[in-house]
């Protein structure tokens, strides 16, 4: 059957845009993937999401061009003298998806103001960006824009000038090889070229990889006999303890897999996993990294950079091991560690968050080696990198709820209210409708709308934690579903056909650093609930850097059965309101008990270590009160168990 084509074009503050086009495949001789993306704009945002990403654009987002001079008009990416390195295309990596996803006519002309100067400045050479810029690594994440760019516009203009760009990086490389972050980040410009590859299928382009990959560093063999199994401070910090490095290293091996098909660089990514969780994983769902690999205490941080790109390499990485165990992880990450750093609002954020946060200030912490001012939420913290990258993780998140399957249908990669509109088997085209207050809520409706009966597999992810799930399709029960796997419900779809899903969310515990345990319901992590007075650390107009002491105790140990925690935990649902990340807004509150722990205090203005559980207290019993870690601007997430007599 022919393939379909979309024909219809879209107007958008005068500039037309092809509807969504068809999912590529990898090309031979690359390896097939399970899943494969969507082009930005198949998923559309709904319900709470859309809002989130509308207070994302009413915030710093929608803003930081008239606040922030390094992405003001000087920038070097719209040919000014100013700034001219990373946080141009680190800013536009966000707003296209952003500007796009929401369908934003004064962000898609802003995103367009950016992309255009790219497209029109590339020089004879086929170089790109600033004159001034003379490191490769700033061009990788470009290249992902203009990848962006071209699926959500169709421009003619992105694939001629990525040809010639790739073409010169190739005549260049040896004379000019990788240096520093570009050395670290190479599999970040891999995933641009296999992205013109599949669809110019020029042979040229897989030896450019091959030349990255040579040049580059090999992730996975650092895991192979990992030595950095602690905080790692002083002349052990090095590009390779750097924290956002690794999150964006975690997805090298699925990544150069496509290009050797060797399994075993597959493989190779389960063992970065397992040494980075063992030794560095935070409540959150990220790993210790302030600046540089920290360990696995709760007060320790973890940058935003960390937490996004983690984000970014999980949705490659599910994509290519249709694994659901990542996709989980790409929702604990999404719906906890990412609104946790950011203020409810979006106007404010920070560079490093804490699982245990129970005094946001400037003071000096046992961080690796970042400054002061780490936790504040505001402005720039510590560092700019944030505030230009800080754009990219929910609009990513929301692109990638849905992908296509190997096999031509589509999967559900993780949950959130959205819309797909993509073609399936045959050629048909195919809209889903997936109405769901998830994660705050365990239902989840779905309508297929196929433009004609088609039949196609629709893949369903059983999250791990999500025992008793259960999926009916026009109210008959589905059988066999296995938590941590994709259930594939291969028919002849019809429009109109429902799928319903209900994940019941029971309470249950983790365990962490000294035997502390975290309290999860779904893909929600729990904190304390602790009283927040925020006062403002740097007085500036619009954007004030904010400081938050606890008006609340927070040195509570848990009273819990930790074989049937949803014994002692009650569940109390609230209404999803304008800010469902903060606390006041908080749409779940989870009751427990507590005493307080005497003994565990602040040191060097953090939570001192959690004591080893089990605990003693004689303090009195209290009711103690959880609500989402995102929504908790001050939280203790990892708590000591108390023993009971
Ligand atoms: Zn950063």
């Amino acid at each position: 059957m022919k393939p379909f084509t979309p024909v219809l074009l879209l107007s958008c503050c005068g500039i037309l845009f092809a509807a969504p086009q068809p999912a590529v495949k990898n090309r031979d001789p690359l390896a097939p993937t399970p899943y494969r993306f969507l082009p930005l704009t198949s998923v559309r945002p709904q319900g709470w999401l859309k809002q989130q990403l509308q207070v994302q654009a009413d915030g710093l987002s929608g803003h930081v061009e008239q606040i922030w001079k390094d992405l003001g008009p000087d920038s070097g990416w719209l040919g000014g003298a100013g700034e001219s390195w990373e946080r141009g295309p680190y800013y536009l990596d966000g707003l296209v998806p952003l500007a796009f996803l929401l369908d934003d006519p004064v962000l898609i002309a802003r995103a367009k103001k950016w992309v255009d100067w790219t497209l029109s400045h590339q020089r004879p050479d086929g170089a790109i960006g600033p004159v001034k810029n003379i490191d490769w690594w700033p061009n990788f994440v470009m290249l992902k824009v203009l990848t962006q760019y071209q699926e959500a516009t169709g421009d003619a203009r992105v694939i001629p000038l990525m040809e010639r760009y790739f073409a010169y990086q190739a005549s260049r490389l040896d004379q000019q090889p990788l240096k520093q972050w570009a050395i670290m980040r190479w599999q970040d410009e891999a995933l641009s070229i296999l992205w013109l590859y599949n669809r110019t299928g020029r042979q040229d382009l897989l030896n450019v990889v091959r030349k990255l990959h040579g040049q580059g560093f090999y992730w996975p063999d650092q895991f192979k006999d990992f030595a950095f199994t602690g905080k790692v401070t002083g002349k052990e910090c090095t590009l390779q303890t750097h924290g956002v490095n690794n999150s964006q290293g975690l997805k090298t091996g699925a990544i150069w897999w496509q290009v050797t098909k060797d399994r075993a660089d597959l493989d190779a990514l389960y063992r970065q996993f397992r040494m980075l969780d063992r030794y560095h994983l935070q409540p959150g769902g990220v790993h210790s990294g302030d600046e540089h690999y920290a360990g696995v205490d709760p007060s320790q941080g973890t940058e935003l950079c960390s937490v996004l790109e983690t984000m970014y390499s999980l949705e490659h990485i599910v994509a290519a091991t249709g694994d659901a165990a990542f996709a989980d992880r790409l929702e604990r990450i999404a719906y906890n560690s990412q609104p946790a750093t950011f203020t409810k609002d979006m106007w404010g954020h920070q560079y490093d968050q804490q699982a245990n946060q129970v005094l946001v200030s400037r003071a000096k912490r046992s961080w690796s080696s970042n400054g002061p001012d780490s936790n504040l939420f505001g402005l720039e913290p510590n560092f700019g990198c944030c505030l230009a990258n800080m754009h990219q993780g929910w609009p990513k998140f929301a692109a990638s709820l849905w992908m296509a399957t190997q096999d031509d249908g589509l999967a559900a990669i993780a949950y959130a209210p959205s819309e797909v509109t993509a073609t399936v088997r045959g050629g048909v085209p195919v809209t889903i409708v997936e109405r769901t207050d998830y994660p705050f809520r365990q239902d989840i409706h779905v309508t297929v709308n196929p433009r004609q009966p088609a039949a196609f597999p629709i893949d369903l992810r059983i999250p791990g934690w999500a025992s008793a799930a259960s999926v009916k399709v026009n109210g008959t029960a589905v059988a066999g579903l296995k938590p941590g796997t994709f259930h594939k419900i291969e028919r002849l779809w019809r429009q109109g056909d429902k799928i319903e899903i209900v994940l019941p969310m029971d309470a249950r515990v983790s365990h962490w650093y000294h035997n502390s345990v975290a309290v999860e319901r779904g893909p929600l992590v729990y904190s304390l609930q602790i009283g927040e007075q925020w006062t403002k650390a740097t007085d500036r107009p619009q954007v004030p850097d904010w400081a938050v002491e606890p008006t609340t105790p927070w040195n509570y140990g848990l009273l819990l059965d930790e074989a049937n925690p949803k014994t002692s935990i009650q569940v109390e649902e609230r209404a999803l309101g304008a800010y469902p990340f903060s606390s006041e807004g908080a749409p779940v509150l989870l009751k427990a008990k507590g005493r307080r722990v005497p003994e565990w205090k602040l040191v060097d203005n953090s939570a001192g270590p959690v004591p080893q559980s089990p605990v003693l207290s004689g303090e009195p019993v209290e009711g103690v009160v959880l609500i989402p870690y995102g929504a908790a601007k001050l939280r203790v997430t990892a708590f000591p168990v108390v023993k009971r007599e």
